[in-house]
């Protein structure tokens, strides 16, 4: 069921959505070569708590981390680790949430550590934009097929493949509303987009092919099924009646 959410829900997810962001953000300016991702984790959870809000990560479903730290060929769910330490020409993407009066904020970025094959980079971006296609496709009176169709379109057009396995998703009291968003798809195809929905846009996207294995030992860490590099974009947004409004953002 599709929880429609109110202007003044809207107006009170903005604050889940700017601890989430700034968390992401900052976050992401400690990646460098040498730090392993369970310093980045602490520093995530520090950060969060700072803001008198609740990681939204740690303990849902048993996962023990604040951000999720999925490096190179990891597609999401990477589990943060002291034994990761992150290398020169590696990318770790960073998933992270936070929670601010019951209401859940998600996003994600890929982050460069240090520097990174031009082919690399064009999959970072390739990915980014391929994520404000989705968003830019996310109005009211559109399908969840045309977000999906708009993120596959640049995705592929780059070069690149979409992940089918792991999609976006409708987000409010839960991290994980209906509906699902995947990122691929056909115009006009899929539930409808109404005034209200909120919902969480997150391309993964790999240089090669789009299939992917595991979660194996950890129980999360999900990879490409080729050890291709991969990439993660993520963010939450409304749909208004002046188009989509970005809730992760500071
Ligand atoms: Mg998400």
């Amino acid at each position: 069921m599709i929880k429609l959410k109110s202007a003044d829900e809207i107006e009170a997810m903005k604050e889940a959505g700017r601890v989430s962001a700034k968390a992401l953000r900052k976050t992401g300016e400690l990646v460098r070569p040498g730090i392993s991702t369970a310093e980045l984790d602490r520093f995530a959870e520090n950060l969060i708590r700072m803001e008198g809000a609740i990681p939204a990560f740690k303990g849902y479903n048993g996962f023990s981390g604040t951000i999720c730290a999925s490096i190179n060929d990891q597609v999401v769910h990477g589990v943060p680790s002291c034994d990761v330490i992150l290398q020169e020409g590696d990318i770790i993407s960073i998933d992270t949430g936070a929670i601010v009066g019951g209401w859940v904020g998600d996003n994600a970025a890929t982050f460069a550590v240090g520097k990174i094959l031009p082919q690399t980079q064009h999959l970072l971006d390739a990915t980014e934009q391929s994520m404000w296609a989705g968003i830019n496709a996310a109005l009211a009176g559109f399908h969840v097929g045309d977000i999906g169709y708009a993120v596959q379109t640049v995705a592929e057009q780059a070069g690149f493949s979409v992940v089918r396995e792991y999609v976006g998703h409708g987000i409010g009291r839960d991290m994980h509303e209906d509906p699902n968003v995947p990122n691929f798809g056909r115009k006009g195809v899929g539930p409808k987009l109404k005034v209200g929905m909120v919902i969480a846009i997150e391309p993964m996207i790999n240089v090669g092919t789009h299939r992917t294995k595991g979660p194996f030992a950890d129980g999360w860490t999900v990879f490409t099924e080729d050890g291709s590099m991969s990439a993660h974009f993520e963010k939450t947004i409304a749909i208004t009646a002046n188009g989509p409004v970005v809730l992760t953002q500071e």
